[in-house]
């Protein structure tokens, strides 16, 4: 007898899993329900149609529900929410969202791909008119008839991640001005505070203003405009607000059911995909499953991981074996002229859970300098202090950050060390790379304080340096007129250094830096051969002076 498939949910995950399904099993009957009226939306797609960088709607369709069914035979039911599942008698309830009727279907096994939902906190004036959050294409609809119809001058976004980032961008693009609120006191925080503060300057240079470790409190009417006011009382109007929290599991129906739920409201399931219930599987927004690195339970909403838990869902459910491994929560956006990508821990969260790490800060160019445009890239390495296992990287700048991002994601993968990072063998030609590769130099920077070829001290740790140490600024005098240096800072260019050793002395602590990091490991080499206490400031002074501004 054919097998029944429910799949519950019919975009990222649930469209996948389908089609999967069918491609293993052409005689199973299969049918998607989907409480909207689209399947496989591009909802990564929807800043972007917003700002008109995407012009056209119907490119937002990745398919339509007639064309899914007309290649994989699927019964698809659009405006058709799942209510209930009764699990002892093997059914769901289904409710049209246009008619209100309820019906029933049986199924063998059920695959949930129910996304997770904005946040909307219940703060004083949340339901007032104009305040969005971007899920759907209806809801970018509404957000871009406001933008086209009205032409908001202003805008607040609430929350720094991601799609807030996204949206910034797109109004900015659209000629309105943006307003930024964010509780914590950086903006995506996948990434750590140094590296996110790239960003800050970035978006200041575009005329965004960001109010950063302050929260809202409330919205209220002001005439036709919009008041926000936050926690430390600061009063931000405008014609529109975005709200972009965060988003929670959709996992009501699966709550009900009775399947395990996690501590963060994720649909627990195992590496199979499989809830406590192992003919019923979940992917997606909705579930909890294992960061890759760290092996802690992890919600991470990205596509990228639903195309593959959904993949792995509809094998097991259609009788195969496959393992889902955890995931690194690999990300990038581009915010304006920056592209911010993350992979693998942060140093936040290792910190927070006393793992040892060390951290490698480097900046390089997107390829090699002589030819024309190169980009400057940030790269933060991660690793353990042991072996060099990569724990994870962020990487912060233009053109190249996302291929080096996934060539360290891999590596990853890979259970690689940052020794492999150092022979790594990876294409080269001027207009592409560098001879080194931005990916070897993080490795070769990070490898060389494993072997103790440099002791390195960080940003952080010059907010309070001992009296005897000194820092000696190894940069040429025209670098430091254009962008200034540390405050007390000795001046000595790297080129006069091993001139001018006798103005030093041998009882100090010296911190070596330069722009970057290169010519103070150099000094730093001179210096410690030469028999002077001496360390190198990680990524120089454009580490330390992104932080300070
Ligand atoms: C604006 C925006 C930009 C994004 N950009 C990126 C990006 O650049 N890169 C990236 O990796 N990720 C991005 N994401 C995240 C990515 O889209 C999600 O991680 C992915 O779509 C999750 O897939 P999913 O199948 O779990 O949920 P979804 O794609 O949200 O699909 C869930 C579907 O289930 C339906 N549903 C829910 N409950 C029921 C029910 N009971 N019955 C029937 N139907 C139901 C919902 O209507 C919904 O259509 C973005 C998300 C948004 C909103």
């Amino acid at each position: 007898m054919s097998k029944k498939l429910i799949v519950v949910g019919g975009v990222a995950g649930g469209a996948t899993a389908a089609a999967r399904a069918r491609r293993l099993d052409e005689t199973a009957e299969i049918v998607l329900f989907e409480r909207g009226e689209y399947i496989s939306f591009a909802n990564c797609g929807l800043p972007y149609y917003i700002g008109k960088v995407i012009k056209e709607r119907e490119t937002l369709l990745v398919t339509t529900a007639e064309a899914f069914k007309a290649r994989y035979n699927i019964d698809i039911r659009l405006f058709s929410e799942v209510t209930e599942i009764n699990r002892s008698e093997k059914f769901v309830t289904v409710k049209d969202t246009k008619t209100g009727e309820t019906h029933t279907e049986k199924y063998d096994k059920i695959i949930l791909s129910p996304g997770a939902e904005p946040l909307r906190p219940p703060l004083e004036g949340i339901d007032l008119e104009n305040i969005y959050s971007l899920r759907s294409i209806p809801d970018s609809d509404l957000i871009k008839a406001q933008v086209d119809d009205k032409k908001p001058e202003s805008a607040v976004i609430v929350g720094g991640g991601f799609i807030g980032l996204e949206m910034a961008e797109n109004l900015a693009h659209r000629g309105v001005k943006v307003t930024i609120i964010e509780m914590l006191d950086q903006v995506m925080a996948p990434i750590d505070y140094e590296m996110a503060s790239i960003v800050h300057a970035h978006l200041k240079e575009k005329g965004v203003t960001l109010i950063l470790g302050d929260g809202v409190k409330s919205f209220s009417k002001s005439g036709d405009r919009i008041k926000v006011t936050t926690g430390k009382g600061v009063r931000a109007e405008c014609e529109m607000v975005i709200l972009s929290i965060g988003v929670r599991s959709e996992s009501i129906i699966a709550k009900q059911a009775g399947l395990e739920i996690g501590k963060r409201g994720g649909i627990i399931v195992d590496s199979g995909m499989r809830t406590s219930d192992p003919d019923i599987f979940a992917v997606g927004d909705a579930i909890e499953t294992r960061d890759y690195v760290l092996g802690f339970p992890a919600m991470t909403a990205l596509a990228g991981p639903a195309n593959r838990q959904a993949r792995i869902a509809a094998d097991n459910a259609m009788g195969r074996n496959a393992v889902f491994k955890g995931t690194l929560g690999s990300a990038v956006a581009k915010i304006f002229d920056l592209t911010v990508a993350s992979t693998g821990s942060n140093e936040k969260t290792l910190k927070q859970n006393n793992i040892p790490y060390l951290v490698s800060y480097t900046h390089s160019g997107s390829h090699a300098s002589y030819y024309p445009d190169p980009e400057m890239m940030s790269i933060k390495l991660v690793f353990s202090p042991s072996r060099g296992k990569i724990l994870g990287a962020q990487i912060v700048g233009g053109k190249g950050v996302d291929k080096r991002i996934d060539v360290i994601a891999t590596a990853i993968r890979g259970a690689m060390t940052v020794y492999d990072l150092e022979e790594l063998e990876l294409a080269y030609a001027p207009p592409f790379s560098s001879a080194k590769d931005p990916v070897n130099i993080a490795g070769f920077v990070a490898a060389n304080m494993l072997k103790g070829d440099v002791k390195t001290v960080y940003w952080d740790d010059l907010k309070d340096i001992p009296a005897d140490y000194i820092l000696i600024d190894l940069r040429d005098k025209s670098e430091i007129d254009e962008s200034g240096t540390i405050e007390g800072s000795l001046h000595i260019p790297v080129n006069e250094l091993r001139g001018r050793l006798n103005e030093l002395d041998k009882s100090k602590n010296y911190i070596s830096y330069c722009a970057i990091g290169l010519r103070g490991y150099l000094g730093y080499r001179i210096l410690t051969q030469e028999g002077f206490k001496a360390t190198n400031l990680s990524g120089g002074y454009k580490t330390y002076k992104v932080t300070t501004n």
